[in-house]
């Protein structure tokens, strides 16, 4: 391509195409990043310039780019069918996941309702849970609103942003939006409850908001152990399985979003497999294809199924659906993101690089305006304050994360900032060698920005 074309491009970028969560007054006054190719965890940019994925392109690459066991899959259903309907007729590598999903994921969810993102998957959780209390057994149709936690994130359609808590998201639409009941996070560096040590008195709090407002609740949604969007915020240990046993025990059904955590990335299969919960609907997304192509699925339990069922004027079916659901490519996509997880043993490989990754964070102590480091598996958190004494955080307008990451990707490597807080989520094939490279990137972008510039 020649620098004339390249230039075209990077134009038209600016001048006509919009950019998700971009502001984009600011996007057209930088070089326009254009990705043209991947390979292993490396992307490289239309001038040339390769970067470490250090974000998974936004938490969704598993197994890396290229990875020809995928590729290959791609290819041999392409040249079969890219796509039929969904709806009231069938495809093999969709029948064939949802054996698969329902094999890897926690015991009792057993039907698979497909959608083609995360955002949706929540959607169809919600709509479900609804229209559950409406068709049980014992039919309970007051029970029709949602518990959540504050600075939750479940995607961005309408009824997800309902359910979410991030003021300078959703605070614009909440005249659009159904109410809803929410619990503090509980989060123990920046704790409503406890101060430093934890007290588990987030526990409590729930209970209590639990009990209150069991009678009207149709489900509880929660991202478990570690909220993404609100800024990787990590609970305490034991918080979602007690989030679990209160909504059992209580009548309410537990909805977990497993969208960011969902396929390895805490370290097990599922966020829920570190505490054997079981939820009633589980929400998968992200990398479910292995980061390939749109395709998410909403799991649930036979109890909840069957409420569906009846005769076709008894109008019980779940009206819901998408042209592309179950679509075929995608589907073979996450087929063969899964079969690697078993050839290749992903899981127990990623426990060294956990590990690593672990021992090679603790020299960002030194750092003085590091507030905290938070890990969760393969999910990295740096959050930076102004002052670490007290936790003052930097002020919006420094935007001081986007700096960071700004410095980074000159230097190879691509990272998204929650606010003041460094993100990193690269791909499991990525090496030793390639995680000490990432890290010391990372460590000289937050020195260069925060010591040495001010
Ligand atoms: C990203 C995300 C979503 C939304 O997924 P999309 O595919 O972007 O719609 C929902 N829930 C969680 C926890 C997420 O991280």
């Amino acid at each position: 391509m020649t620098e004339q074309q390249k230039q075209h491009l990077k134009d038209l970028d600016h001048s006509i195409v919009w950019h998700p969560f971009t502001q984009m007054q600011d996007y057209v006054k930088e070089n326009p990043l254009i990705i043209t190719k991947g390979d292993g965890v490396y992307l490289e940019d239309i001038d040339g310039n390769r970067y470490i994925d250090g974000y998974a392109s936004v938490w969704c690459n598993v197994h890396g780019h290229q990875v020809p066991q995928i590729d290959q899959a791609i290819k041999e259903q392409l040249d079969q069918i890219a796509h039929s309907t969904f709806l009231g007729a069938s495809n093999i590598p969709a029948i064939q996941l949802a054996e698969k999903l329902v094999t890897c994921t926690p015991i009792g969810l057993n039907k698979v309702f497909y959608s083609d993102n995360g955002a949706t998957a929540v959607e169809i959780a919600l709509k479900m849970a609804f229209q559950y209390w409406q068709q049980c057994d014992k039919p309970r149709p007051e029970k029709n609103t949602f518990l959540h936690l504050t600075e939750s994130y479940h995607g961005d359609t309408v009824g997800s942003i309902s359910v979410g808590g991030i003021a300078l998201f959703h605070q614009i639409y909440s005249p659009l939006l159904f109410p809803t009941t929410a619990v503090p996070v509980p989060h123990p560096y920046r704790c409503d409850h406890c101060n430093g040590s934890c007290n588990k008195a987030c526990f409590d709090t729930l209970e209590d908001t639990l009990v209150k407002h069991a009678d009207t609740l149709a489900a509880m949604i929660i991202e478990p152990l570690v909220q993404g969007a609100g800024g990787m915020l990590m609970h305490p240990q034991g918080y979602l399985k007690h989030a679990a046993d209160l909504c059992k025990k209580h009548n309410v059904l537990f909805i977990v979003d497993e969208v960011a955590t969902g396929f390895g990335r805490t370290g097990k299969m599922f966020a829920c497999d570190n505490e054997n919960v079981t939820p009633d609907i589980l929400c998968l997304g992200k990398g479910l294809t292995g980061g390939y192509l749109p395709v998410a699925a909403t799991l649930t339990t036979n109890e909840i199924y069957d409420a569906f069922l009846g005769e076709y004027t008894d109008m019980k079916t779940f009206f819901h659906g998408h042209t592309y659901t179950g679509n075929p490519l995608g589907c073979a996509a996450a087929l063969a993101t899964l079969n690697i997880f078993e050839e290749e043993h992903t899981l127990q490989k990623l426990q060294s690089k956990i590990a690593c990754v672990t021992q090679r964070l603790t020299r960002f102590q030194n750092l003085k305006h590091v507030g905290n480091i938070r890990q969760c598996g393969f999910i990295i958190a740096i959050e930076l304050v102004a002052n670490r004494q007290d936790k003052t955080p930097y002020p919006f307008e420094n935007r001081i994360g986007h700096q960071v990451c700004k410095l980074a990707q000159k230097n190879g490597l691509l990272l998204r900032p929650l606010a003041n807080t460094l993100v990193l989520m690269p791909p499991f094939s990525i090496t030793e060698n390639e995680i000490e490279h990432m890290l010391n990137i990372l460590y000289d972008a937050i020195h260069t920005v925060t010591e040495s510039a001010s």
